[in-house]
């Protein structure tokens, strides 16, 4: 797998052809479970009055290596670079059948207190340009394993919808001075008709234009750009947000089982990039935001959400396939 850039939209695309070895691993044993004979290597963990809360370990089959070089080079007008970074899992809790919306608060809390963790810890990294947290739940959303658990991705790019964002973000400020994200929520806060519920400094609102039915986002309400500094550094996160996570869980799970579930937060700053113009102005002008895409079963034709495309067969070998079809002419 490699790493190419779209040369329109300035997107990453993961591609290549993915080895049919090795296959789904057997229904059994779970492998985060705590007495996992087999268990993945531990990478961190938030201790608890016995053993542990929430821990993080190497994706068993990671999109992203830690060792090498991005190796970024020209291929024509094209570029392309080899996929370094960094995948991990987050377990969120020990226990098999505690989910985010069944979880207690302070279980939540530790989870989210590992998430910034981590993410800071692969920022120290200046290789990296962006960490991603996301979960995926639900066979229509692409769940990978039956233990409840997130998966984090540390890159060598900013993904594209984030991009987006940074780039809106920062000509918004340009404009007008002002943060987008904070503008949004005072005029949702004022109107009341999409917010979904506020808990101390967190609120969870339908966006003005959903991308799909039931898109919920979750966002602080005073100005702050990245996740993993609040999450450090102040106690709501682990209380308000956590308790506003698992309520706006269970009621999207009242509509549809399976869900995506995204961070946005700030990219690297403590390595910032030396092409990308938007670290100037980033703490003013970006805004961290949870992001909740249901799965509805009728729907899930229609639309596929990916931080990053993945395309499992290069177009070299679909391309090949395409001119060697038997066609009516
Ligand atoms: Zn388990
Ligand atoms: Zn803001
Ligand atoms: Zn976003």
């Amino acid at each position: 797998m490699e790493l190419r850039k779209d040369p329109i939209t300035r997107s990453w695309v993961m591609t290549g052809d993915e080895s049919t070895m090795g296959g789904p691993r057997p229904e059994g044993a779970c492998r985060f479970c705590p007495d996992a004979p087999d268990a993945t290597q531990v990478i961190s963990a938030v201790p608890a009055t016995s053993g542990w809360s929430a821990r993080s370990m190497v994706h068993p089959a990671p999109l992203y290596h830690i060792e090498g070089e991005p190796g970024r080079r020209g291929d024509g007008i094209y570029d392309r670079m080899s996929s370094v970074g960094a995948h991990e899992v987050l377990v969120e809790n020990p226990r098999h059948d505690r989910q985010l919306w069944s979880a207690s608060d302070d279980e939540i809390g530790q989870f989210l207190r590992l998430a910034a963790e981590r993410i800071m810890d692969l920022k120290r990294d200046p290789r990296i340009k962006y960490v991603s947290l996301y979960k995926d739940y639900g066979s229509s959303a692409g769940q990978e394993f039956g233990h409840p658990s997130s998966q984090l991705t540390a890159t060598t790019f900013v993904p594209r919808r984030v991009l987006y964002e940074l780039r809106a973000g920062r000509e918004y400020f340009s404009q007008k001075e002002r943060c987008v994200f904070c503008d949004i929520l005072s005029q949702e806060e004022r109107q009341a008709s999409r917010v979904i519920e506020a808990r101390g400094d967190y609120v969870a609102l339908g966006p003005y234009a959903p991308r799909v039915p039931y898109e919920t986002w979750i966002m602080p309400r005073n100005h702050e750009a990245s996740f993993e500094r609040t999450g450090l550094s102040k106690p709501g996160l682990r209380t308000n947000l956590a308790a506003l996570l698992r309520r706006t869980l269970q009621r999207v799970r009242t509509v549809t089982e399976s869900f995506h579930l995204v961070l946005h937060t700030s990219p690297n700053s403590l390595h910032p990039s030396k092409t990308l113009g938007y670290w100037k102005t980033i703490d003013d002008d970006y805004h961290w935001h949870i992001e909740i895409m249901p799965v509805l079963a009728t729907k899930a034709r229609s639309y596929t959400f990916k931080e990053v495309y993945y395309s499992p067969v290069s177009s070299e070998t679909a391309v090949k396939q395409l001119r060697e079809a038997k066609i009516d002419g």
